[in-house]
């Protein structure tokens, strides 16, 4: 009997809404997957950057909502007639602007179940699944990449999945916050300094602002000519900020920075760090990924001693948005900053202190499947098709470096040492920027640019699943092609 025949029967007169039934959802389920395998498969037939003018998506559909349902063929019609017009396609062959952004099989079937199942994880008791496959699937990673033991869970550390580098960076700030004022006697908010790079992603300001800290009380140390952070201009800050009465309360170190991939020296930043009192968080959202090679493994260096570190699957890890893997060297140091218990959460589990709460290690309370993606990425893969899946990037990446450096108008910018490569031609800002605008404009290649010490630089960034060799090597012809037309 359906639902609203059995509510009839029981006399009420209020009918059941138009939810999808298992059988349609079956039927549109084929519908719809069948769709973005094949948006796929025509990847290439797209231009790459959209051709949009704002508004025009907008314009394109109805300004009211539907009032009565609507079939979903009308939905297919209007994804290929006005999403997909205005969409960038990031899965493109050509795509090598920002870093890559994976929306892989493995991982759309992984979130598909994640949605399907609709559980929400907050508390292990809420759906113990989804806490326990998160766990065992971050001990994997601490394996699978090589990271020191202690991010394990079964000693004092772990690991979560949050949906961004941004908050992780956000948690890690809170918790430096927490400890610093606890073992700080009478400093208060105001008196606690950051320290990170110029190089350092704008997350990291925006973290410390939305965690209290001070606009005046974030510091940029100096980096070298590779664009890393100096230890000796963070040691000089640390100086200025204690001789002024300030607390030095976190350092935060990236490994792979975005403009140009520049390694902070970790290990000495975190030697630092651990004689100060601060807490040391590594932003490895590119980078860290290729860990999963032991050749590559130099991007590990130093983590032995950070109190907390991250690295972005949702980037180069075959993993679609959102992913970012969090580790902590003392969990205890982050839920008793993060961790807030009303009456309606208590549980016999959580009252034990026997299970993980992960809503205590993140900023929402909610929290979806996530682990399932990850899950099934590294089952679908393994760590021979990660390995292959890094290693044909850095070798494409190295392949176009090469013709960089061999050309004479060209240069690189910046040390090239995985799968991005910031370059420039030797005439100048406007030519640069011609260049830029002439690949883009060819509707076959999407790249960005970024500033290095005060010059226009462009940045091929490989690491799209679609991309092979043949592109990377299109996309430097297109470079050259318009550098002689200049
Ligand atoms: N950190 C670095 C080094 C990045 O390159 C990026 C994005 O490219 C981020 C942080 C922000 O990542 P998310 O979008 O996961 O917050």
């Amino acid at each position: 009997m359906d639902p609203q025949e059995h509510e009839a029967d029981q006399g009420t007169a209020t009918p059941a809404a138009p939810h999808m039934t298992p059988d349609e959802l079956r039927l549109w389920g084929e519908r719809f997957l069948d769709w973005v395998a094949g948006y796929h498969e025509r990847i290439e037939s797209f231009p790459v950057l959209s051709r949009v003018q704002p508004g025009e998506v907008a314009a394109g559909l109805p300004q009211s909502p539907p009032a009565a349902p609507e079939g979903f063929d009308a939905v297919l019609d209007d994804l290929d007639r006005v999403i997909v017009p205005g969409l960038t396609h990031w899965q493109a062959p050509g795509f090598f602007a920002f870093f890559p952004s994976p929306a892989t099989g493995p991982s759309i079937l992984g979130d598909l179940l994640s949605s399907g199942l609709g559980v929400q994880g907050m508390l292990w008791a809420s759906s113990p699944a989804c806490t326990e496959l998160e766990t065992l699937v971050m001990d994997w990673l601490v394996e699978l990449c090589g990271l020191p033991r202690r991010f394990r869970s079964d000693g004092a550390g772990g690991g979560v999945i949050q949906d961004s580098a941004s908050s992780s960076a956000l948690c890690a700030l809170v918790a430096a916050r927490e400890r610093a004022l606890a073992s700080s006697a009478g400093a208060t908010l105001a008196d606690l300094v950051i320290y990170t790079s110029s190089h350092a992603h704008s997350s990291i300001y925006k973290s410390a602002r939305i965690a209290g800290f001070g606009a005046d009380r974030v510091r940029y140390v100096g980096s070298d000519e590779s664009y890393a952070m100096s230890p000796e201009a963070l040691e000089g800050a640390v100086a200025a900020d204690r001789a002024a009465g300030l607390v030095p309360c976190a350092t935060v170190a990236t490994v792979g920075t975005t403009s140009s991939l520049a390694f902070d020296p970790v290990a000495r930043l975190a030697a630092i760090a651990g004689a100060e009192g601060m807490w040391i968080h590594v932003d490895g959202a590119l980078a860290g990924a290729a860990a999963v090679c032991p050749e590559f493994r130099f991007v590990n260096r130093g983590l032995g001693a950070v109190d907390s570190y991250c690295f972005n699957p949702h980037k180069w890890l075959c993993t679609n948005l959102d992913c970012t893997a969090m580790w902590v060297a003392d969990r205890e140091a982050l839920t008793g900053a993060l961790s807030v218990t009303p009456e309606y959460l208590r549980n016999p589990e959580s009252e034990k202190g026997t299970v993980i709460d992960y809503r205590d290690w993140q900023v929402p309370l909610g929290r979806r499947f996530r682990s399932l993606k990850l899950w099934l990425v590294l089952r679908w893969y393994g760590a021979e098709g990660l390995q292959t899946h890094i290693r044909s990037g850095v070798a494409w990446a190295q392949q176009f470096a090469g013709w960089v450096r061999s050309h004479p108008d060209f240069s690189l910018a910046a040390p090239a040492p995985l799968n991005l490569v910031c370059f420039r031609h030797r005439g100048g800002d406007e030519a640069n920027r011609r260049i830029l605008a002439a690949l883009n404009d060819s509707g076959r290649f999407y790249l960005t640019h970024t500033v290095l010490d005060g010059r226009y630089t462009l940045r091929l960034s490989v690491g799209t699943v679609s991309t092979r060799a043949h592109h990377v090597e299109a996309a430097w012809e297109a470079i050259t092609e318009a550098a002689a037309r200049l």
